[in-house]
This record gives C-alpha cells, structure tokens and sequence, in this order.
C-alpha cells in the first residue's frame, strides 16, 4: 500500500521522504527537490520532477501517493466567482467556490461530505452528512485549483463551504500546518478564517494554536429560543457558553448573521445581538440570504439590512453587510451538489446559466487594519 503523502503535514512529509531516501543511499538535499512537488508547485506524479533521475522518480511513484480529486463541474459567474464541484474517491462529492475581490482571491473550502447540523437555511444540511474529508481532500481543494492552466492560487481561505470545520478538527488541524507553512501553501494565518456554528472544544483547540487564525462563529439568532429554531446545534452549545467562547479566544472573532425576513431582523434583534456582540468584542457580518438554500425563508431587504446594521453601529458594535457574490451561479453552502442530484433524478435536461451561486460563504470578508 502506497503511503499518501498529502495526508501529512510538510515536516512529516519531509521525514518520511527522508527516511525513504536515506535508505536508497540518496543525498539528502532531495528532499528540498522533492517537496515544492507536494503543495507549492504541485506534480500529479513525481514522474514530472524532472531534476531527479529517472530510477528514482520510478521508485517514488511507486512507494508514495499523490491522490487527486477529480474536477467534475467549473461554474463562472459574471462577477469572477468561480464554483468547482469535485468527486472525491469513494463517489462522494465536494464543492469549492474561489471568489475574486480587488487584489484578493479568496477560496471557500468544504471541510466534509455534507453536514449532520441541519441549520434551517442551508443547503448543504438537507444532503445529510456522508463523512469527514481527509486532510489531502481538504488541502487538496487548493492544491486542484493550483494544478489548473492557467493555475488559480488563493491569498485568502475561508472554511465557510460544506460541513462544520471543528467538527472534523483532527484533519482541519494538520491542514491548517499545509495552508500556512513555508514548504506548503504559505499562506498567512490571518489570512485564513475558520467558521463554525461554535463547536466548543474546537474553539479552544483552535485558540491553542500559535498562528493567529481568525474565527468566525454562526450565530444566525440573538436568542437560544430563536437559535434552537433555527440552528439544532444551540441545545449542545447555547448562546452564552458560545459567547464566552469567543470572549476567552484571544483574536477577536467575527459573528455571522444572516438575515431572515421576518425572523431575526427585528430592532429587537439587533439590540439583543448588539448586547451579546459587546459582551465578546465581537466584529459582526451581517449576510445577506443566498436564495436556493434551505426552507422558506425571505430575505431581508437591502434597506432593512442597512437599517439593522445602523442599529448595531449606534450601540457601538462594529458591522459591516456582506457583498453578495456570483449572484448568475448558485454558489451558496451545498448548492451546486443539490442542484446536479435534482437533475439526475428528474432527467432535466442541461440548461446553462440555471445555477445561482450562492456562496454563503462567498463574498466580502472583513478585512480589519492590520
Ligand atoms: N459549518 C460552518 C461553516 C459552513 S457554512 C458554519 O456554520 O459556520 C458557512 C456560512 O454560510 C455559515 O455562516 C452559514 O450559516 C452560512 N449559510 C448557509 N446557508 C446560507 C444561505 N442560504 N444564505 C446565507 N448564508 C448561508
């Protein structure tokens, strides 16, 4: 059985092609050949590492696996926003959305098959969860799109796809180590945004992490009557314990609100989350409703949005309204998987353009001043 190499973390990587190499009597300065090929400048076969000889790219294909996932849709909207649906081994399918903005490319990675928390409005929950991604197929998200002609390389990363990143912490971890290290991706922590709907214990083992990742929690709802409506999670993690959560993480995090016509978007509303917001120094997105997602929900309405928002910024909480992106694809949470099953199972026939991106995800990040 060949060992995966994209399943470990660059330093881990790096011993065990040492130890490989050490035992073939090769010098170890191949190692630094043989590296940049996992993430930096990805190869699909160490057969492309043209500065090794011969025999021994041979032998690395044959001891070492450089599993691949295979692109199997690549949507464009108008605005730049790129979704990409891949099909990972087992049948098992996967999005990413890579959404351009200014001198900014930000990836939106999943981090499982599906989801098992059923928030109300979103897409990916009604699919039910399949299972947790594998480093390499979360890692490997980036790596694909670097592997494209011409390649797409991110600056950002937010792990706002399918799934709950902290619930799949034991492969988020090393592939946080693959995202920002030197020999990986390199891309700053700060750089790099998990989100989570406030999975406790991955809060904490997030914060324990050097790096200065940042952390941006689902909160949806002000109240744990509206959130358990809302988002089933809250009767593991209600609202307080979250909040002190995020008032104990040492960066400051980011809340989440998306916004339900009718349901959360009331003055009250935003006087409730200003209060929670202040009790944790909390930035807060305010985001607006991806059509095509889950239930019935309306939107809340451009001007309702600002006027929520204003409501917050008087109470002194610091807001700002996601851009929506890719509005022509449906980019949103599980979208364009739901979207390729329904058609499957009705035979509709291909029509372009009947996606709409709804990247929950997508979208303005919150830069804050460096
Ligand atoms: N499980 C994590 C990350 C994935 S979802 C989390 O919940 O944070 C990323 C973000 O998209 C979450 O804030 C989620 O609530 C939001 N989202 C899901 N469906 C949406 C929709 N239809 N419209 C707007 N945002 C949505």
């Amino acid at each position: 059985m060949k060992t995966n190499l994209l399943n470990l973390t660059p330093a881990h990587a790096a011993e065990t092609l040492g130890a490989f190499l050490a035992a073939r009597g090769e010098p170890a300065y191949r190692v630094k050949q043989l590296l940049p090929a996992l993430w930096q400048h990805p190869v699909t076969a160490f057969q492309e590492v043209t500065t090794l000889p011969q025999a021994l790219r041979d032998a690395l294909d044959e001891a070492f696996a450089l599993p691949r996932l295979s692109l199997v849709a690549r949507q464009s909207s108008s605005d730049g926003t790129e979704k990409f649906l891949f099909q990972l081994q087992d049948g098992q399918s996967i999005e990413t959305v890579a959404i351009p903005d200014a001198d900014r490319m930000t990836f939106c990675i999943s981090s499982q098959a599906g989801c098992a928390l059923q928030c109300a409005f979103c897409a990916t929950g009604v699919m039910g969860f399949a299972r947790n991604l594998e480093v390499h197929e979360i890692a490997g998200q980036v790596r694909e799109l670097a592997l494209l002609d011409p390649p797409v390389r991110p600056t950002n990363i937010v792990f706002m796809g399918m799934g709950e990143p902290l619930m799949n912490w034991g492969n988020v971890d090393p592939t946080l180590t693959i995202l920002t290290a030197p020999d990986g991706f390199g891309i700053g922590a700060r750089h790099i945004t998990v989100s989570t709907v406030g999975v406790l214990p991955g809060i904490i083992a997030l914060g324990e992490r050097p790096e200065q990742f940042r952390l941006a929690i689902s909160i949806h709802a002000p109240s744990d009557e509206l959130r358990r409506s809302l988002m089933p999670i809250n009767v593991k993690y209600p609202l307080a314990e979250v909040v002190a959560a995020a008032a104990a993480f040492d960066r400051r995090v980011t809340f989440e609100y998306v916004m339900l016509g009718g349901i959360n978007d009331e003055p009250e509303h935003a006087d409730q989350l200003a209060a929670l917001a202040r009790e944790c120094k909390a930035f807060v997105n305010l985001i607006p409703l991806h059509p095509g997602g889950a239930g019935n929900f309306t939107p809340t309405t451009a001007a309702g949005i600002r006027a929520f928002a204003s409501r917050l910024r008087r109470i002194g909480v610091e807001v700002a309204i996601r851009k929506s992106r890719g509005k022509d694809i449906a980019a949103a949470c599980g979208q364009l998987r739901v979207e390729r099953l329904r058609r499957r199972a009705h035979h509709a026939p291909q029509q372009d353009g009947d996606v709409h991106v709804a990247c929950a995800v997508g979208a303005r990040f919150h830069r804050r001043p460096a």
